[in-house]
């Protein structure tokens, strides 16, 4: 630990009495380092992009190019400022979520009602990738929270499973009871995880591979928006994977009272 010590005298008192004020400045010096590791992690991510689209403008302008590489370049612009705006949507999400305190969009939700909106809502890119999403819900359950929220976390984990999966491969998300909590569990059979990534993996921008992240549109935000919105709702998450065999995120939720689901109660 690193200690700063102040040592005043304090006034209209004889020379020999002092002030002495000691502060842990291990934490302020964390959060420093933090806060500019941040910066430059923003200030990479947002150049990157505004570089392709830079380059491509200054092609574009040259008279002589042909019908084929202008398309190209227009793709390049097209998919560099999507990039710029998830990644703008992402850090608005969350640094909303981590100042949210009273958030007036929180009411009673059903999560088999929420897991198939989402399902349903992502069909298409998993039909895209040639990927099975399947949903596998019994019954009902209610967590307090706001239901765009539990699209946002839902959305970003099974996103992922399709992104990181293989052609063929499969997603299935199951929802079940365990004592007081909902446990939603989205598991995928694509690429997996080695486990030395599994205590950063929920950390801004960190990624296991950098250049496919980036290829498929990843902004780095994803789970650690994901981490966020289970700790708002006082709940936990976790994975388990294996390299070559899929992964499986599992979301803890703690259910509304015991009236909103008795035990027992099937959908
Ligand atoms: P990204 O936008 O890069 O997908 P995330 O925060 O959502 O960012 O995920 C962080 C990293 O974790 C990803 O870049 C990827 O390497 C890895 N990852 C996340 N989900 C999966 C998954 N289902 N299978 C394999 N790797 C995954």
């Amino acid at each position: 630990k690193q200690f700063t010590v102040y040592v005043s005298p304090i006034a209209g008192q004889k020379q020999e009495s002092a002030l002495a004020v000691i502060t842990d400045v291990t934490l302020m010096h964390k959060l420093e380092q933090m806060r500019s590791e941040f910066v430059a992690n923003v200030t990479h991510e947002l150049k990157t992009p505004l570089t392709s689209i830079s380059g491509s403008i200054e092609l574009l302008k040259s008279a002589d190019r042909d019908e084929g590489t202008r398309r190209y370049f227009y793709d390049v612009l097209d998919i560099e400022t999507e990039r710029l705006r998830r990644l703008i949507d992402d850090m608005l999400a969350l640094s909303q979520i981590e100042n949210a305190r009273e958030d007036p969009s929180v009411c009673s939700c059903n999560l088999a009602e929420e897991l198939k909106q989402c399902v349903d809502r992502l069909l298409p890119m998993a039909q895209k990738s040639n990927v099975a999403l399947v949903l596998d819900v019994d019954r009902s359950l209610f967590v307090s929270a706001s239901p765009t929220r539990l699209q946002q976390l839902f959305g970003n984990l099974i996103e992922n499973a399709i992104k990181y999966n293989k052609p063929g491969g499969s997603v299935t998300v199951t929802l079940r009871r365990q004592k007081q909590t909902a446990v939603i569990s989205v598991k995928d059979t694509g690429i997996g995880i080695a486990p030395e990534h599994f205590d950063r993996l929920f950390e801004r921008f960190y990624r296991v591979d950098t250049s496919r992240s980036r290829e498929i549109g990843g902004t780095g935000l994803g789970l650690s928006i994901v981490k966020h919105l289970a700790a708002l709702y006082g709940g936990e998450v976790g994975v388990e994977s294996e390299i070559g065999k899929g992964s499986n995120f599992m979301v803890r939720l703690p259910l509304l009272s015991a009236k909103a689901n008795p035990e027992g109660s099937a959908q």
